[in-house]
């Protein structure tokens, strides 16, 4: 006759294994508590108590967001960014895309951050859209240094222009839009809008 170890039912699953609660210490089982990854990969349990706390917590943090300093340190935060940007692409003569990723983020926690530590999907699409004005604004900066630095070292080319004039490319010239918008460019840009958009989402357990 077969025997059957007890040990064998729970061995290669957590289901009801007895822990704490990581907030008030009850202890009580795996089955019972909620576990969340912490940020060092730990494993964090909650009981039903201080998970619905937790979510009321969360909740809170959507009420009431300073929607107009969310703009104004958004705005901060992109600017300080884009001096940043600009300064590398006109130092290395190359753009470096991987830079708007860092404006994505810093965006998003300035926009969380003027909100007054809020979360919310206004304040993403708030964060998403001050990244995509940014990246255009940062692009034409870009554009204009490296168009005024050709037509005054090609003054030859260029007879109409006036000498020690700066000039400045429009909206509307396609040329500007080609300059920047390729494939990856794209890709790259599209994740810093995607960061700067989830950097504010509400959270829930
Ligand atoms: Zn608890």
């Amino acid at each position: 006759m077969e025997k059957t170890t007890p040990e064998k039912i729970t061995i290669g699953s957590e289901v009801g294994i007895k822990v704490n609660c990581s907030m008030c210490q009850k202890e009580g089982t795996t089955d019972q508590f909620v576990t969340l990854q912490g940020n060092k990969g730990q494993s964090i349990y909650l009981c039903p108590e201080c998970k619905e706390k937790t979510n009321q917590a969360f909740e809170d943090e959507t009420r009431n967001p300073n929607i107009l300093l969310s703009i104004v340190v958004g705005a901060i935060a992109a600017a300080i960014g884009g001096v940043v940007w600009y300064f590398v692409a006109i130092g290395t003569g190359t753009e470096i895309g991987y830079i708007s990723l860092g404006l994505g983020y810093i965006v998003g926690f300035g926009v969380y951050l003027g909100a007054g530590k809020k979360r919310g999907h206004q304040l993403q699409i708030i964060s998403a859209l001050i990244v995509v004005v940014a990246i255009i604004v940062i692009e034409k900066f870009i554009f204009d240094h490296f168009l005024n630095e050709y037509t005054q070292n090609n003054p030859a080319e260029f007879p109409d222009f006036p000498v020690g004039q700066s000039i400045s490319i429009s909206f509307f010239e396609p040329e500007f839009w080609k300059s920047f918008v390729s494939p990856i460019g794209l890709l790259i840009y599209a994740i810093g809008i995607y960061l700067a958009y989830k950097f504010p989402k509400p959270r829930k357990i």
